[in-house]
């Protein structure tokens, strides 16, 4: 069991001390083959604030459950509503300076594989089309009864034909694109069913209270192992489907480096952490090892 690394700096553990926890995550990357595990935490630099970071918006708002989105036509009327105004918010961001960090370590080769919690998009659009989306993608909708998969921005016209565009409250959207709304709209909200088959379409996100599709987690578990350490950028590991291979790459004695702004729940299993902002840090890392490459 590793010991516990001091925040912006690294474990004793018989490595040479860094003065510049950066330099070991340096190091770590110039060893190539280093498997990403990202969270909200990359995002908030596109304008998508994070549930539990220093802006964190956990406390005033609870994410439905999967339980209560399937048990009533009520329930699934509330999402809807106040998706379709954060829908827009998640829909115009970018991909910021950290997610275009990332894919150029990929080009690189430092970085195989990236996994990622968040829900959206911004490392495939950033050019990373095989990050796995451990819990799956804003982008898209499936059907609860035919498993048809269909694109969000056309539910997105449907939901405008029956509502128009809700007034924008300025609440502020969340990491699953939902933001508060008055009840009133939502009360009066239309949603639309599957166009094939007219049962229940939930967008394909792994909701709170649901499990991560099986295979999907077999695949991360394969290139945790394919990887030589994994990189931990922008998450506090807060739910054990991401803690999860965390702890499965320090059991197979790989090196965990932590980048996040905060302690996480992984810290412990961690050879180094740096709290530092993703963007710039991530840059810098990715100029010194690939030569500016990330510069766009
Ligand atoms: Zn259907």
């Amino acid at each position: 069991m590793p010991t516990r690394a001091p925040l912006d700096g690294t474990a004793a553990d018989g490595a040479a001390p860094h003065a510049d926890a950066l330099a070991a995550i340096e190091d770590l990357l110039a060893g190539r083959d280093v498997a990403v595990l990202s969270g909200a935490g990359l995002s908030t630099e596109s304008g998508i604030p994070d549930y539990r970071g220093a802006t964190g918006s956990l406390r005033r708002h609870t994410p439905m459950t999967y339980q209560e989105f399937v048990a009533s036509e009520e329930g699934r009327r509330r999402y809807w509503a106040r998706s379709h105004v954060g829908w827009r918010a998640i829909a115009r961001a970018e991909p910021n300076a950290g997610h275009r960090a990332v894919e150029a370590l990929r080009r690189s080769g430092h970085v195989s594989a990236v996994i990622t919690q968040n829900v959206d998009g911004l490392h495939r659009a950033a050019g990373t089309l095989d990050a796995v989306e451990l819990h799956g993608g804003l982008d898209r909708v499936i059907c609860l009864e035919c498993r048809r998969t269909s694109s969000r921005a056309e539910l997105d016209l449907r939901l405008h034909a029956l509502n128009g565009a809700l007034r924008d409250t300025g609440a502020r959207v969340n990491p699953d694109g939902d933001v508060e709304l008055p009840q009133e709209l939502v009360d009066g909200f239309r949603i639309a069913p599957c166009e094939a088959c007219g049962a229940v379409l939930k967008p394909d996100v792994v909701f709170f209270g649901e499990s991560v599709p099986k295979p999907r987690v077999q695949q991360c578990y394969d290139l945790v192992d394919e990887a030589r350490a994994l990189l931990v950028l922008g998450s506090s590991l807060t739910v054990m489907s991401g803690l999860r291979f965390v702890r499965h790459a320090a059991r197979a004695g790989k090196p965990v480096a932590i980048v996040n702004q905060g302690a996480t729940r992984g810290d412990e299993y961690a050879a180094v952490r740096v709290a530092r902002p993703l963007g710039a840090a991530l840059t810098s890392l990715a100029e010194r090892l690939t030569g500016g490459a990330s510069a766009r």
